[in-house]
């Protein structure tokens, strides 16, 4: 029993650094940042600004996954228009909430979970 249970904690300690902390599967089958996607609800409407700009403004982006000033920056070259990445949100110079969207559920995102407003 003894050498049992040391050969399983030698196998364990092992693979360890395969293993995802969150859910305790292996990298290969982790499907945390998938999830993550899944639980979020995304917000995409248009607000007009001073002076009357249109700004389109993205919001529910949360996961520790995705850094939020790194998916600011490629959104400003899909929709090609300047941007910025700011208490959690993400907000576009111009109207771009279908792009935006298009976007999104090419990174991952479900459809479902994305609301234009
Ligand atoms: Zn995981």
């Amino acid at each position: 029993m003894k050498i049992l249970y040391s050969t399983i904690a030698i196998v364990s300690l092992s693979i360890m650094a395969e293993i995802c902390p969150t859910c305790g599967l292996p990298k290969d089958l982790c499907v945390c940042s998938e999830i993550e996607k899944e639980q979020q609800r995304i917000r995409i409407r248009l607000e007009t600004r001073k002076f009357g700009r249109p700004t389109t403004i993205v919001d529910g982006i949360n996961d520790k996954n995705t850094n939020l000033a790194s998916t600011a920056k490629k959104l400003k070259g899909v929709c090609a228009c300047g941007g910025t990445a700011k208490n959690g949100q993400i907000l576009l110079q111009g109207d771009h909430r279908e792009k935006v969207r298009e976007y999104l559920i090419k990174l991952g995102y479900p459809e479902g979970n994305i609301e234009l407003q």
